[in-house]
């Protein structure tokens, strides 16, 4: 008795610091600790500053010398501690991304309980009265075929893949399994890829549960509203959780139901930072829960794809398939192939795509131009001596933008005037080369002068409330033509919408990222899928130079399985994922010949010549070789097996930060990297 009270309590505690490590500290005798503290926030001393931490271990063997242990300054008691399975979903993202647990942990917390003092007790926002909700449409055979599958496989885990086709009702889908686990006391995660593009899912969730205390999480809230929805999760006041990729990490103590929208978006995937997939964390998190998890899509991930049909040998996840339009009526709209070689268009736009906007008008329906580039043009030149509006700080050129008469970087953001002469030669006569959506506008503003014309792009739409305003304008019918990326492209229903024309897609065909077609074909066919969603039939004009290739024909005969095995078993004799796991070092410096040699280095660490069944790349520039006066380069590392790859990265890790680099020289290391 008397010599536990000289052993001091330790504690573990994970800090947001870079650092692969955590950090001990003696526990206060006249506090209580005990197991169940694990998980609480402490207030703690590192250095000169204070520090939240959190405790991941109690009672551990230090060690640090009793002596040199540091007290625990508070025990944040504010709120329970974080639960067990919150611990476990942000240790495997830290151990899988191979990211400090601390800046993991921390990362994932909302500004409140990340704050030293603590926090105000926060009312989560109250449940509504049953704010009448509408009566949800009777089900179409596939929708009740698909509920059915997965009402008879109980609950626990399952990971669904449900595939429909555009305008198919997977929402309506969705809508039944909330209503189904929200009647069993459970709590339901919904992750959608971009919160603000899809304003119309979030108002339908809203509309038919009134009393479920939805709350979402994304960015775009301030820090306020976000802690407020984030404890309202956490104490199992909101029932229904609506966020982006951030939202997988909110702690939900009745978690009933996963379900991952637009499963295939490249959003879900964290760009800086830990770089971790949400997709594949909701799938982990739905196994360690026992719930069943759903990711949906129009054009699944190939990875998903692959899970799902078996393919080499797998079949983890159960497919379920929505052929037909929800829509009594409504069929999958016409696509037809314009052969520009044949066809030359004038200013981007063939006779035939004209004619068939001129007959659009003529019935008072809407039609949209998708070009997946905003501007004016993409660059500027000068005829006489062969200048080109470049950025300085990358290697990107310089998007003219007419509408506000400058030349802007899409990568760094730089920005200048627009130049009333050559800055080589001095020639006035300066070109614009190529089109993007501002040029794509007032050509048809010219062609068809009677029709309202509406340009929607980030330049356009930025703000949630723009974007929010021109949504409602499409709909109510204010505009006849759309000009649009594929901002457009993304789970919206305009019930006037009957022509959708891509003008110039071929560019990503031949791309030298593998992964270009996928993203091509998945882009082509949601915006396609815009087309005809009510009773009016749809058709679809795509503009091309390729009319054979296999990717178009796929889409013209709306073969997403078709085009998805030829993709794989191209990826399978390339040894490409899903047939192979890989992760990317990147490293960034002012001189590339800086960025090469530390990567050369990390290729030289002890762990890369004892690693079996590993295979590395030569580290080489990035395709944007420069941003932001940072010159950039990378290493791909590559395993058909993930396990073999993990136990690597692990151990390379800790090397690579032992290396010696130039001060200003940057490096992460991500895994399943989605652009190479
Ligand atoms: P998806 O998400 O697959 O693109 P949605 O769920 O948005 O499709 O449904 C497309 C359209 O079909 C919506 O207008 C929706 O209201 C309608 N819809 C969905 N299910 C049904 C149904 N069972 N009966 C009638 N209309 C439906
Ligand atoms: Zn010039
Ligand atoms: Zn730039």
């Amino acid at each position: 008795m008397a010599e536990r009270q000289t052993e001091p309590c330790v504690v573990r505690v994970a800090l947001d610091l870079p650092l692969r490590r955590l950090f001990d500290y003696r526990f206060p005798d006249e506090q209580h600790l005990s197991a169940a503290d694990v998980g609480c926030r402490v207030r703690v001393p590192i250095g000169q500053r204070q520090r939240i931490g959190i405790i991941v271990a109690v009672g551990v063997a230090s060690e640090l010398a009793p002596a040199e242990l540091k007290p625990v300054l508070e025990v944040l008691r504010d709120q329970g501690p974080l639960p067990d399975a919150w611990l476990r979903l942000t240790s495997f993202c830290a151990a899988y991304y191979h990211a400090p647990l601390g800046q993991v942990m921390l990362g994932t917390l909302p500004a409140r309980m990340r704050a030293l003092a603590p926090a105000r007790t926060l009312a989560g926002r109250k449940p509504g009265r049953s704010r009448p909700a509408a009566p949800p449409p009777p089900l179409t055979a596939e929708q009740q075929m698909v509920l059915g599958s997965v009402q008879a496989d109980g609950c626990g885990f399952h990971a669904y893949l449900l595939h429909g086709v555009t305008g198919s009702g997977k929402t309506e889908v969705y809508l039944r399994l909330i209503e189904r686990a929200l009647a069993a006391g459970q709590q339901v995660l919904l992750l959608v890829p971009e919160i603000n593009l899809t304003p119309q899912l979030e108002a339908r969730v809203a509309e038919r549960f009134p009393a479920a205390g939805l709350v979402s999480l994304h960015s775009d809230l301030a820090e306020a509203a976000r802690s407020r929805n984030w404890l309202a999760a956490c104490s199992g006041d909101a029932r229904i959780v609506l966020g982006t990729r951030l939202a997988v990490f909110a702690p939900l103590p009745e978690l009933g139901l996963i379900i991952v929208d637009e499963e295939h978006d490249s959003s879900f995937k964290q760009q800086d930072g830990v770089r971790y997939s949400a997709r594949d964390l909701a799938v982990f998190r739905a196994r360690d829960s026992g719930v069943p998890v759903v990711l949906g899509s129009a054009t699944p991930s190939l990875e998903s794809w692959a899970n799902a049909t078996g393919d080499g040998g797998r079949g983890r996840y159960r497919l379920l398939s929505l052929r037909q339009r929800a829509v009594e009526g409504s069929r999958l709209p016409l696509v037809r192939i314009i052969d520009t070689r044949l066809e030359k268009p004038q200013d981007g736009l063939s006779g035939t795509l004209l004619q068939a906007i001129e007959q659009c008008l003529y019935r008072r329906e809407q039609s949209l131009i998708f070009l997946n580039r905003r501007g004016y043009a993409p660059v500027m030149s000068c005829p006489a001596c062969g200048w080109i509006s470049g950025c300085e700080r990358c290697a990107a050129n310089l998007v003219l933008h007419l509408v506000d008469r400058c030349l802007r970087c899409h990568h760094c953001g730089f920005q200048t005037r627009l130049p009333r002469q050559c800055p080589t030669c001095g020639n006035q006569d300066l070109r614009p080369l190529g089109r993007g959506t501002q040029r794509l506008e007032m050509v048809l503003a010219e062609r068809f002068p009677q029709a309202r014309l509406l340009r929607v792009d980030r330049d356009s739409a930025g703000s949630r409330k723009q974007w929010t305003e021109l949504l409602r304008r499409i709909h109510d019918g204010e505009a006849d033509i759309l000009v649009g990326t594929q901002m457009l492209a993304k789970g919206h229903d305009f019930p006037k919408l009957t022509l959708v024309a891509a003008i110039a897609p071929d560019a990503a065909l031949f791309a030298a990222d593998w992964r270009a077609p996928e993203r091509l074909f998945a882009q082509l066919m949601q915006v396609a899928g815009r087309a005809g969603r009510s009773e009016r039939p749809g058709e679809v004009l795509l503009q091309t130079q390729f009319p054979d290739h296999p990717l178009y024909q796929a889409l013209q005969h709306h073969d997403y399985p078709g085009f998805a095995a030829a993709q794989l078993k191209e990826r399978r004799q390339a040894g490409f994922p899903p047939y192979a796991y890989q992760a990317m070092l990147r490293a960034e410096a002012p001189r590339m010949a800086d960025a090469i040699a530390f990567l050369a280095a990390a290729r030289d660490c002890a762990a890369v010549a004892a690693a079996a069944g590993i295979c590395f790349y030569d580290p080489v520039p990035m395709r944007l070789s420069r941003r932001a006066n940072m010159e950039r380069g990378q290493l791909l590392v590559e395993s058909p097996s993930r396990r073999a790859l993990q136990a690597f990265l692990a151990d390379w890790v800790t090397q690579i930060e032992a290396l010696r680099a130039p001060a200003r020289l940057r490096w992460h290391l991500e895994v399943d990297p989605l652009d190479l």
